[in-house]
This record gives structure tokens, C-alpha cells and sequence, in this order.
């Protein structure tokens, strides 16, 4: 029988930024109920290496610093669902969610944190080296790499800036692109051919991620010419697959203005176009995507929300 939930806030994602919003709100009084959907912890909970969150001097584990988020919000009274949103209703206030069971929850606010997914090539070997070498996060995991031999695969804004990044850790980066030319932005494209450490191979398409070593981790990629045919190899100790991201948007299409699949928000805030609905994390950044930014922007999302709920009832009172 599917059950019916209310709180003053629905949150939809239960990553940093959903967690992050999670915690202000509890502690604000609004007994928020976060959905976690199908991938609780969000995406840190599929990486291994965490150097750069702050607060801690030693390198953590992404699952493991998303069961403590939880748990903090837990500690100070947010409920958590185990469910997945399939249906939302922002036409009026409460705001009506659904969940793939039938469950029914409504909130007179709603914070949407339900990220955005790196874009995978979809190889075998990919999805068995992740985190061994391969990545989709040059910002996250170019540090490991310090001196070592790179490669970057793609040909648009985020492959070359990833490339760019990674200037800043290695001096041999090779770009691997399927086509003869970039998709990226001139400028961009400039900047990456002046520099004097990275290579490209142009008409390139990744076969295999080849993994040796004990601990296994990341030796090489056998590649394949896309016009000729010919097989190749390049060796490498870090590989990162920069080909998109893909936000969680496809519940608020036609709902909420997006941009490039981006949910749009107030500048400085989280509010989107509808009052009382605020967004926050990567399902409204196409530009950091970091956790520290989703959890900073979960903090937001939940001060913005208790703000909009204190003016509603104190126009209600009014009224009244
Ligand atoms: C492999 C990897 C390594 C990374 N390493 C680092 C790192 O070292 N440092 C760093 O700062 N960042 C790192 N990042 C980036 C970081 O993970 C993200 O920036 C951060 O997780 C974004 O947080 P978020 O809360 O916005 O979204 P996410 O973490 O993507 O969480 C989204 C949440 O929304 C939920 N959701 C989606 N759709 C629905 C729905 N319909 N119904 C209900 N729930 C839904 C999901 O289940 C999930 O819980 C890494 C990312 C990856 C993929």
C-alpha cells in the first residue's frame, strides 16, 4: 500500500549537496525527508581516493565520507527514503513528488540536488580500472598523477580543459580524439596547442583499457585509427575520460528552464523560477562540480529555503 509523507522540505538527492542542504535544514527546525534515490551517497560513493575535501589531513574514502554526511543528518533529525522520484507536480504549493513504488511525498519547499552523471565511453575495461587509473575528474584525481604519464580522452570544452588542468601535475599529457578536430572552444583550443606538454592523436578511438601490475592498475590503452583501422598502444599511468556530463534533469523538463540540461537558478542563489523550488550541486553546475561546491551549495539551498518559509507564514499571519 503506498504510504503518503509531508515535511516543510523535500529533498530530491542524497549527495553532498542533498546531505548538505539535509543538515541546515534539520537544524532549522523543518524535519526535512531526503529521497535518496537509486544511488545513495550520490557519486562519491563510486570513487575510492578523497584528497581535497577539507578537514581532513589524510586521504579518505568517498563512500565512507558520505555514510558520515548521512549519518550526521540523521543525528540532527533529517528522515531518509530509499526511493526514486519518477513524477513531480510544482504547479502548486505543497509540491507533489513520486516515487517509483507509488509513495507520495509533498513539501512546501523543495530542494532538487540530483546531480550529474560524467559521461562514460561504456568499455568493459573502463568500468573495471575506474578509480584505478581511470577517471572521469581531472580536478579530483590529476593530483595522483603527479609526474606521471597522462592521456585525456575527447575532443569538446571538457576534454580540453581537463588537459589544461593537468598541466599542472604532469609534463606528458596526450589527447585522444575520434575526429581530426576539436569541438571545443578557439580559445580554448589556442591555449592548448601553445602548450609545449601535450600531444594529440587525432582519429583515435579507445579499444581497451589495459590494467597490469600488483595492485592492478593502469598500463596502457590499445587504440584504433577511425579512419584507417590500424591498431596502436600508448602506455600510460592515468587515463581520463572527459566526453560530458550528464545532468538528472529529465523529471523537471518542460517544469523548470534549464540550460544545456543545466537547472537554472538565481545568480548567488539557489532559487529557481518557481518560489519555494531551489536547486543545488551539480544539477545546476556545469562548471565546478566539486563536492566541496555541491555541499556549499546544499547549505545555501536549505538558508534560502527557510527564508522563503519564514516570509510565507509571516504573510499568512498577516493575512490572517
Ligand atoms: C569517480 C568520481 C570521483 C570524484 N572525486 C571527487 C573528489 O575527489 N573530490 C570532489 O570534490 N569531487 C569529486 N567528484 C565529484 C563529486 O562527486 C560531485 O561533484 C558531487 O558528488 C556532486 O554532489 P551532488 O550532491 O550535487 O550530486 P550527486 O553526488 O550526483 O548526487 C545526486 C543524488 O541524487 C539522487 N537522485 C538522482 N535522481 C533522482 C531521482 N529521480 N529521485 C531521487 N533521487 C535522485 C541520486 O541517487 C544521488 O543520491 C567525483 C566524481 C566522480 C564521478
Amino acid at each position: 500500500m503506498p504510504a503518503t509523507h509531508s515535511s516543510r522540505m523535500i529533498i530530491l538527492g542524497s549527495g553532498p549537496a542533498g546531505l548538505s542542504a539535509a543538515i541546515y535544514a534539520a537544524r532549522a527546525g523543518m524535519a526535512p525527508i531526503v529521497v535518496q534515490g537509486i544511488q545513495p551517497g550520490g557519486q562519491l560513493t563510486i570513487t575510492t581516493d578523497v584528497e581535497n575535501y577539507p578537514g581532513f589531513r589524510d586521504v579518505i574514502q568517498g563512500p565512507w565520507l558520505m555514510e558520515e554526511m548521512q549519518a550526521q543528518a540523521e543525528h540532527v533529525g533529517a528522515q531518509m527514503m530509499y526511493d526514486h522520484i519518477i513524477d513531480i507536480d510544482l504547479s502548486e504549493r505543497p509540491f507533489k513528488l513520486t516515487g517509483d513504488g507509488g509513495n507520495r511525498y509533498f513539501g512546501d519547499t523543495l530542494v532538487i540536488a540530483t546531480g550529474a552523471q560524467a559521461k562514460w565511453l561504456g568499455l568493459e575495461s573502463e568500468h573495471l580500472l575506474q578509480g584505478k587509473g581511470v577517471s572521469a575528474c581531472a580536478t579530483c584525481d590529476g593530483f595522483f598523477y603527479r609526474g606521471k604519464k597522462v592521456v585525456v580522452i575527447g575532443g569538446g570544452n571538457t576534454a580540453v580543459e581537463e588537459a589544461l588542468y593537468l598541466t599542472n601535475h604532469s609534463h606528458d599529457i596526450t589527447i585522444i580524439h575520434r575526429r581530426d578536430s576539436f569541438r571545443a572552444e578557439k580559445i580554448l583550443q589556442d591555449r592548448l596547442f601553445a602548450h609545449p606538454n601535450i600531444k594529440i592523436l587525432w582519429n583515435k578511438a579507445v579499444e581497451t583499457f589495459v590494467g597490469g601490475g600488483n595492485p592492478e592498475g593502469l598500463v596502457g590503452l590499445d587504440l584504433i585509427d577511425t579512419v584507417t583501422g590500424e591498431k596502436s598502444h600508448i602506455s600510460a599511468d592515468g587515463a581520463f575520460v572527459a566526453i560530458g556530463h550528464k545532468p538528472a534533469t529529465e523529471l523537471f523538463v518542460d517544469k523548470l528552464p534549464l540550460d544545456e540540461g543545466y537547472l537554472v537558478v538565481e545568480k548567488g542563489t539557489s532559487r529557481t523560477s518557481i518560489p519555494g523550488v531551489f536547486a543545488a550541486g551539480d544539477v545546476t553546475d556545469k562548471i565546478y562540480r566539486q563536492a566541496v561546491t555541491a555541499a556549499g551549495m546544499g547549505c545555501m539551498a536549505a538558508l534560502d529555503a527557510e527564508r522563503f518559509l519564514a516570509e510565507a507564514d509571516f504573510e499568512a499571519m498577516v493575512h490572517a
